[in-house]
């Protein structure tokens, strides 16, 4: 996110404030390095944002990372580095002269671009793609994962990419991060404060994989890609992470029962999240009442599904369940099953 001391709007204890009314665990907010919407107000001193965030949340229980956005205009575009150790350090020599407007040298070299990864690698950030996208840039320029890309992708410095931006699923970036296997992330990128536009939802957000709440653990969870996007009802993650998400979130118990004779076997499906989870249930069985098996869970709630009948009960019977809401590709969701024990 931005505030004032970018191009943003807001004071950085308001993004803190937004944040603990969300109940998120850490935010970031990453100014431009090479941007400023108020230069002859806000003093240059890119560290700023991050101290006064910091304050603003201390004793609460929100982690604030330390973070920057390089930003030029040509290739490699937009990049996010988190956990900076020093955001002054970072050059924007391509800038033209002052950044109260953004232009760029003419003449700008690849070696000026190239400063500031150089100095992200230096403080060991985790450096991400932004908003990849072709329309809003130079027309001349349409491809998306350029040679600087590959370069920062061999160098070790890009590691991830935003698959959501402020709202919006970007498919070409979700290909690209399947491709170049890259840590999936969701951004609200908000500029103004975020209420008005995810009054009726909520923000986009990385959910983050960490062994613990650390600064240090969502590093190491970001570095080893566990992690998924909740944006809408969607949850996007590899298969991996996506399976074990729904399976903690969704409870499954059975209990034969002879109705009138009939044998059945009831299915309670427990969602214990917040998200509902549209599903199509397939089992060796009829799946009495939902049309093609399709259902939603709805969040905290439980959803019985009836198997009938079973003459002969198994020791145990397959339950598919088909996610909609829960993307494991840009082309597939995910696909679980469940192994239902039945008690002889
Ligand atoms: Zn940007």
């Amino acid at each position: 996110m931005h505030t004032v001391f970018s191009d943003g709007h807001v004071w950085p204890s308001f993004r803190v404030n937004e944040a603990l009314r969300d109940g998120l665990d850490a935010i970031s907010i990453t100014e431009h390095i090479d941007y400023e919407g108020f230069p002859d107000e806000i003093k240059k001193d890119y560290n700023k944002t991050y101290e006064l965030a910091t304050a603003a949340a201390k004793n609460k229980n929100l982690l604030i990372i330390p973070g920057i956005e390089i930003s030029p205009r040509v290739p490699p575009y937009h990049h996010n580095a988190l956990f900076v150790t020093d955001a002054n350090k970072y050059p924007s020599e391509y800038m033209k002269d002052g950044k109260k407007k953004f232009i760029m040298k003419p003449d700008l070299t690849k070696a000026q671009l190239m400063a500031p990864f150089l100095e992200a690698k230096k403080q060991q950030a985790f450096v991400f793609y932004n908003h990849p996208s072709y329309s809003w840039w130079d027309k001349k320029d349409t491809t998306v994962f350029t040679q600087f890309h590959h370069e920062l992708l061999d160098q070790g410095i890009m590691a991830g990419v935003e698959v959501v931006n402020s709202g919006n699923y970007n498919i070409l970036a979700h290909r690209m991060a399947m491709k170049y296997n890259l840590t999936f992330l969701g951004n609200s990128d908000e500029h103004y404060d975020l209420y008005p536009r995810y009054a009726d939802t909520h923000r986009p957000m990385t959910l983050v994989f960490a062994k613990d709440k650390t600064a240090e653990g969502i590093k190491q969870a970001l570095i080893a890609r566990r992690t998924a996007i909740y944006v809408d009802d969607f949850i996007i993650a590899r298969q991996n992470e996506a399976e074990q998400f729904f399976k903690a979130a969704v409870q499954l118990t059975s209990k034969k029962i002879d109705r009138k004779g009939e044998p059945i076997l009831e299915i309670k499906l427990s969602n214990n999240s917040d998200i509902p989870f549209k599903v199509k249930a397939t089992a060796q069985y009829d799946i009495e009442a939902f049309p093609g098996g399709q259902t939603t869970l709805l969040p905290q709630q439980t959803t019985t599904l009836i198997l009938k009948a079973i003459w002969k009960y198994p020791a145990k019977t397959p339950l598919k369940l088909e996610v909609y809401n829960i993307l494991v590709s840009a082309d597939e969701v995910l696909e679980t099953t469940f192994d239902i024990a039945i008690d002889q």
